[in-house]
């Protein structure tokens, strides 16, 4: 008996000097949330920085000794899917998601301290359109915060990995499926929805950290009598199926208290369908974090017919004095808006070949449309630029605040033969509405391109035969880092676009590079593996010689 008291007392206190410890060590606070481009030792946000410019400040690996790049170490995933996930870094230890589990490494070392499984229904990939990835966590107060591909949003304890609460959002069956990167503002956890190719009715939500508790649900399609809702002139139903799914992560800017995020296109693509607007799909939504409250909406897409989401990064800058937010839209025009009230500072295109729109008309905010999207929504056939893989797709731009230049993975000519049908509704079926195929350029298939943001003119430009579909980063060192699908992770000069450095890393890379500092010396890390929606939906047999993979990957200077 006095032995177990003992004992009992002994572990007591263990768990106490755990829990002492680990609020010492693990709880992120909203400040230092705000300030994460300012301490390099650490990666709190996704796209490092709430305004996810993924601009470094480091110079230590540059554009000089680049050449000196090499593996510090690999760490294996045990996961043959495509890998998007955004790595975080808090104290030394990185924290890397993947469709099915939650890794904790010694960042220096590669080390694994945590493994946390999820466990989902066998049946739950058939409802991602676009490959079964994650992209990454929020992290905060000592927890972190991912999405589950059959749409539960979780938190787990950072020091143990074990989980501390489960929500589900709403039942996959019906489409919708979770992929996104929760981010935290204003102390509200907020999350996106994906399954905008299944008619689903896409929203935003807002938990509560602590509990798990839903404080909110945004619509982004409006039911009858809502507001926006006399932009769905259909007179029918077409609201319960409209698509604004909101799958990449928002950013945030503190100063504002503001949430920006992005919503896709409406659905079915069959916009004859629906006429109006349609909103808010296809917009750039400002946001009330606290309640999910509508500040402004801007609009890229209305009534789109053509897969263009709006939901790529909304990247934050200040140019010409002005509170700016950014986006490379699917639908090949360059966006600057003013953050404050969302007006329309300057749509450039930021790809050579569009031909559904002639330009955006900065007096009203909207598309030029050509007869290309006119006669796309009257149901005849078309061939549309871009293509439903868009001018950019998923993968997220850098900026570079001091060159004020925008570093894109374009894609290069690539247009689609495109007719409308009447869509056939089946709960967690692919819902597009549209008969389609892809119409290839001859020669290279991608671009990564330096731009100026307000012009659109390419300062430099590296075309590849394969897109890339990875991430950019972007460091003081002169330097831009990104990833090729058949494997390579490559730097480039960021004043030239001279190409550097490139290493095989054996597997494609669809992920997203991040560089790091700890006790003096800079790492760089990405996730590779190759997969997501190019590999899937493309049929580009150069991409059936790539192994799969899903290693990450950090590398710093040889000494
Ligand atoms: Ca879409």
């Amino acid at each position: 008996m006095k032995y177990n008291c003992i004992k009992r007392l002994g572990l007591t206190a263990t768990i106490i000097f755990g829990v002492a410890n680990a609020g010492a060590v693990y709880a992120q606070t909203a400040d230092e949330l705000k300030n994460d481009t300012s301490d390099p030792s650490s990666i709190l946000t996704y796209g490092m920085g709430y305004g996810q410019q993924r601009h470094s400040s480091l110079d230590m690996v540059n554009a000089d000794n680049v050449g000196k790049l090499a593996p510090a170490w690999a760490y294996s995933l045990a996961d043959t899917r495509g890998q998007e996930s955004f790595p975080m870094l808090y104290d030394g230890v990185m924290y890397v998601t993947t469709h099915n589990s939650t890794v904790a490494l010694d960042a220096v070392t590669g080390r694994q301290i945590w493994k946390s499984v999820i466990e989902y229904p066998a049946e739950t990939p058939r409802v991602a359109c676009c490959g079964i990835v994650n992209r990454g966590s929020a992290i905060y107060g000592g927890r972190l915060f991912r999405t589950t591909l059959d749409a539960h949003v979780i938190a787990l304890d950072m020091e143990t990995g074990e989980e501390v609460w489960r929500t589900k959002s709403i039942d996959y069956k019906a489409g919708y499926s979770m992929t996104v990167a929760p981010t935290i503002a204003d102390g509200v956890l907020i999350t996106g929805i994906s399954g905008g190719e299944y008619g689903i009715r896409g929203y935003l939500e807002g938990y509560d950290p602590d509990t798990g508790e839903r404080l909110w649900r945004t619509y982004t399609v409006p039911a009858p009598g809502e507001p926006g809702s006399e932009t769905w002139k259909d007179g029918g139903d077409a609201w319960q199926r409209g698509g604004g799914p909101t799958w990449l992560t928002g950013s945030y800017d503190p100063e504002l208290n503001t949430v920006y995020w992005g919503t896709g296109n409406a659905a079915s693509w069959n916009a004859g369908l629906r006429p109006g607007d349609n909103l808010y799909t296809s917009t750039i939504l400002a946001l009330e974090p606290k309640t999910g409250a509508i500040k402004w909406h801007y609009q890229t897409s209305p009534n789109d017919p053509f897969d263009y989401d709006a939901t790529n990064e909304l990247v934050l800058a200040t140019i010409d004095g002005r509170k700016v937010i950014m986006q490379a839209n699917r639908n090949g025009f360059f966006y600057v808006l003013d953050r404050t009230n969302g007006e329309l500072l300057a749509a450039p295109q930021f790809i050579d070949k569009v031909n559904w729109a002639t330009g955006i008309d900065l007096a009203t905010g909207r598309p030029m449309d050509t007869e290309v999207a006119t006669k796309a929504r009257t149901g005849e056939q078309v061939t549309y630029y871009p293509s439903a893989f868009g001018g950019k797709n998923w993968s997220p731009m850098a900026y570079n605040p001091d060159s004020n230049t925008v570093f894109i993975n374009t894609f290069k000519d690539v247009g689609m033969q495109y007719k409308a049908v009447e869509p056939q509704y089946r709960p967690g079926v692919f819902y597009f509405g549209a008969e389609f195929a892809w119409a290839w350029p001859e020669g290279d298939r991608g671009e990564l391109r330096a731009i100026d943001p307000m012009t659109g003119d390419v300062k430099w430009a590296d075309s590849s035969a394969l897109p890339r579909l990875a991430g950019v980063l972007s460091t003081a060192g002169n330097l831009v880092f990104t990833g090729g699908q058949t494997g390579e992770f490559e730097a480039f000069n960021a004043e030239t676009g001279e190409a550097l450095w490139s290493f095989n890393t054996g597997s494609g890379i669809v992920g997203q590079p991040v560089t790091w500092e700890k006790d003096g010396k800079q790492y760089v890390t990405v996730v590779n593996g190759a997969g997501a929606v190019y590999a899937l939906f493309s049929g580009d047999e150069r991409l059936a010689t790539v192994p799969p993979g899903g290693n990450v990957w950090t590398f710093a200077l040889v000494e």
